[in-house]
Order: structure tokens, then C-alpha cells, then sequence
């Protein structure tokens, strides 16, 4: 957020943009910063050396009603000074620009710069000379990844950028279009059509949006085929391990699409209806490629049998689970209480899944069981979405699923940016404006999985 907004301070002068020789640059003394004055109320407006600054065009008056996105927008990358015979100082900064999308447009015919919105740049290797009396305030340009599974909250009035462009290559990094989906159109946050909303995949080996018009084309929907009966859960093992520290012995299992599963005892994922799909949704983890197996991560308590223990400490008697890393279901479950001396281990009934769901705050697990989702439909997600939002949450419902406590600041770790928390329910909560029917039930084109 820019730390100051454009002033109506002064006039700046012509020249203020005109080149400056090289010879002339290296002439000149250099500073690690400059300061600017407003005329008006002797505000004092400092600028430093790689401070991203906002600069009044060339050819525009201070204080023309300008909108904060049309100013330029340039990293200070040198500050340097001619010092005048009468002892007033010339300050000019080098300035790497960040082009706007029309920018970008004048110097590529083929670019259309409509996916690129007002606040969005464009970081260029082009730089100039600008006289310090053309710098207006000091912003912040966000780095938006659009491949992020935990990107930052970009607020539609913030200046934002994603791409780099290399001037005389005339090519931008990474290229429109190829970090989003299947149609290889880019992401557009300024287009409001439901349909256009953009559903994200958050597993390592996904980790792209796709707008929600090319998977209902690619009829990317949970049916009453494999998807629809996918698990979240994996059937108990006749086999499990007496010892085994989980109920369920089996460690995640990949579930195919050619499988066809018959559908599981358990009420919570024997149709389609949207309490399982929140409990696909919240399978689906930034963390690992493979479905998180909800009900083994649910921690249990162990009974150490009292005949063979000989540990009289009463804190011995109930043995906390393992942390694991989160997310990351382990591998080595029937493992777990099978090191040390043998004791006997009896399992407590296993609290059902459902129940330790019931248990967290409402708003936690609703944030966890969102589709990832960005767009200009859903304005409250801002550029990037609920995305961050809901890995976060979904993060810490797997760790509280596996044993840990609620933290007391779980709403900070979820809701904060910026280190404050001036986001909330509605960021993260889906809401299409204008959309009569609810989210259709889509999935991944690549892994299957619920988005
Ligand atoms: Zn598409
Ligand atoms: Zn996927």
C-alpha cells in the first residue's frame, strides 16, 4: 500500500525528464537518499535507493485528479546529485520502470493488454534518469506467482506485478497464459463473468488455476463416476497392526480414477452431497500429490497396558501422538508405537472424523473446505484470490486432526497479511456475484482431485 497518496505540491518542470547523459550522470555526486518538500505544508517526503516510488508523468500537472494507477511507477536504483555553484543541489535518481499493460502494448503489437489490470506493472530492464522533483510517494508493488499455493492478498487498489519484460527481446517472463490453464489464456482479474472464475489446484505437482468455463468444456465434474465415490477416508485394514498407533493402518492411498470404489460405509462420503465434497475439497493439500486420508490423521489416544508398564509417571500413561510434518500423512504409521521396550497397547475407540471436526471453530473449517478460487466475480478475494486463505487453513485443521491444539491465534495465522489482520471471513468465504447456482462440483483436469 503506498505509504503516501499523490500531493498537489508543485509544478515540475520540463526538463525534469529530459535524458541525461552518461558522461554527465558519472559527473555527478552520489547519496543515499533525497528528500522532497511539499511547498504547501513543509511535508517531508523521503526517497531511497531501491524504494519503489510512484512519478508524476511527463506532461501532467500535479494535482489533475490523477488516479493513483495512472502514475509511473519506478524502483530507485542510483541517486546521485549536481551540486550548483551556489550550493543548490540538482538530485536525479536512475529508475527501473515498471511499464503499465499499455506499455507493454506500444513496444509488442501482438500483446493485448486487457488482461492486465490498472494497478497491475510490468517489470521492465529499461531505465531512465527522472529529476527527483518528479517522485510523488513511495508504494509497494506486490510480486503476485500465479503457481503460489499461498500467495499474498492483493487488494484491487494496490499495485501488484507478474510478469518481467525484457525490452529488447521483446518477450515477458513467464509468458502470458502458460502458468494458468489448459486454454493457455491468461488470467484476466478484471473479467466479472461467473464463468470465468478461476479454480486453483493447490498439490505440488498441479498448483495452476483454470477458469471455470474450460472445466465444465472439459466436463472436469464430480459425476456419479469414480470422483464422486472417491474416499476421503481409506476403508480400515483387516490386516492393521494390533499396534498400530492409527486405526486405520494404511497410509494415504493414491486413489485412481480408473477405480471404480464402491461407496464406503461412512455417511460422510457415501454421495456426492456438499458435506463430502467440503471433505474433498479439504483432502486436497498444497502439501503432497497424494489425497490426504482424513480419518488416519485423526489422532488417537494410546492405553499403555498396565500389566507390562512399568513406568509409574501417571503423565506416561497417555502418550501424546507424534507430530507429523503437516499435511504430510505418514508413511509409517503401523510403525509408530512398535519402537521401545514391547508394551501392550490397547487403542481407544477412535474418535469418528466427524466429531473432531464438529469440535473446531465453524469459521476455521469452513475457510478449509473452500475451492481455491480467483477472480473478478468474486471481488472480496481481491487479485489473487482465497487462495492463501484456505491453504493456511486447511494446514492447520490437518495438524489439530493429527493431535496439536487449537492456537489461541489461529485467526491471525489464517486471516493476517502484512502482519496485520485487516482481512476476514468474507476474503475468504466464496461469493459469486451475481450467481444464482452454487459452485459447480469441478475437478483438476490433472490429478482428479476437488477444486
Ligand atoms: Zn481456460
Ligand atoms: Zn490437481
Amino acid at each position: 500500500m503506498p505509504r503516501g497518496r499523490p500531493t498537489k505540491r508543485r509544478a515540475v518542470k520540463a526538463t525534469a525528464y529530459a535524458p541525461l547523459t552518461d558522461e554527465k550522470w558519472s559527473s555527478m555526486v552520489p547519496f543515499g537518499t533525497f528528500v522532497i518538500t511539499d511547498k504547501d505544508d513543509g511535508t517531508e517526503h523521503k526517497f531511497s535507493k531501491d524504494d519503489i516510488a510512484i512519478i508524476l508523468p511527463s506532461g501532467r500537472e500535479p494535482g489533475s485528479n490523477m488516479e493513483l494507477w495512472e502514475y509511473w511507477v519506478g524502483r530507485i536504483k542510483d541517486i546521485r546529485a549536481e551540486i550548483d555553484e551556489e550550493g543548490t543541489n540538482t538530485v536525479w535518481a536512475k529508475v527501473q520502470w515498471f511499464y503499465s499493460g499499455r506499455d507493454v502494448a506500444d513496444v509488442i503489437k501482438s500483446f493485448d493488454p486487457a488482461s492486465v489490470t490498472g494497478h497491475e506493472r510490468i517489470y521492465a530492464d529499461h531505465y531512465d534518469f527522472v529529476e527527483s522533483e518528479a517522485f510523488d510517494a513511495v508504494i509497494s508493488v506486490t510480486t503476485f506467482n500465479e503457481n503460489d499455493p499461498e500467495p499474498p492478498f492483493i487488494a484491487r487498489d494496490e499495485f501488484y506485478h507478474r510478469y518481467t519484460f525484457e525490452y529488447k527481446a521483446r518477450t515477458l517472463k513467464p509468458k502470458p497464459g502458460s502458468a494458468a490453464c489448459t486454454c493457455q489464456m491468461p488470467y484476466c482479474p478484471d473479467d466479472t463473468l461467473p464463468d470465468s472464475i478461476m479454480h486453483f489446484c493447490p498439490r505440488p505437482s498441479c498448483r495452476r488455476a483454470f477458469h471455470q468455463s474450460c472445466l465444465l468444456a472439459g466436463k472436469h465434474k464430480e459425476s456419479s463416476s469414480a470422483e464422486a465415490l472417491t474416499t476421503v477416508h481409506v476403508k480400515p485394514s483387516a490386516a492393521a497392526p494390533l499396534r498400530s498407533a492409527r486405526k486405520h493402518a494404511s497410509p494415504i492411498k493414491k486413489v485412481s480414477k480408473t477405480t471404480t470404489t464402491a461407496p464406503p460405509a461412512s455417511a460422510a462420503s457415501s454421495s456426492s452431497s456438499s458435506a463430502s465434497r467440503a471433505l474433498r475439497l479439504l483432502a486436497c493439500s498444497p502439501d503432497t500429490d497424494d489425497n490426504v486420508d482424513l480419518e488416519s490423521l485423526v489422532a488417537l489416544t494410546m492405553i499403555q497396558g498396565s500389566l507390562t508398564n512399568n513406568n509409574d509417571d501417571a503423565s506416561d500413561v497417555e502418550k501424546p501422538p507424534k507430530k507429523k510434518r503437516r499435511g504430510r500423512p505418514s508413511k509409517n504409521a503401523p510403525n509408530e508405537a512398535a519402537s521401545g521396550p514391547p508394551v501392550e497397547v490397547r487403542a481407544q475407540p477412535v474418535r469418528a472424523l466427524a466429531d473432531t471436526l464438529a469440535d473446531l471453530p465453524p469459521l476455521l473449517l469452513q475457510v478449509a473446505q473452500q475451492p481455491m478460487v480467483r477472480g473478478a466475480a468474486f471481488r472480496p478475494g481481491g487479485i489473487s484470490g482465497n487462495i492463501g486463505f484456505v491453504t493456511r487453513a486447511r494446514r492447520l485443521v490437518y495438524q489439530i486432526l493429527e493431535g496439536s491444539s487449537l492456537p489461541e491465534d489461529w485467526e491471525v495465522q489464517v486471516f493476517s497479511e502484512h502482519g496485520e489482520v485487516r482481512l476476514g471471513a468474507e476474503n475468504a468465504i466464496v461469493q459469486i456475484s451475481g450467481a444464482r447456482k452454487p459452485l459447480p462440483l469441478v475437478v483438476c483436469p490433472k490429478c482428479r482431485s476437488a477444486i
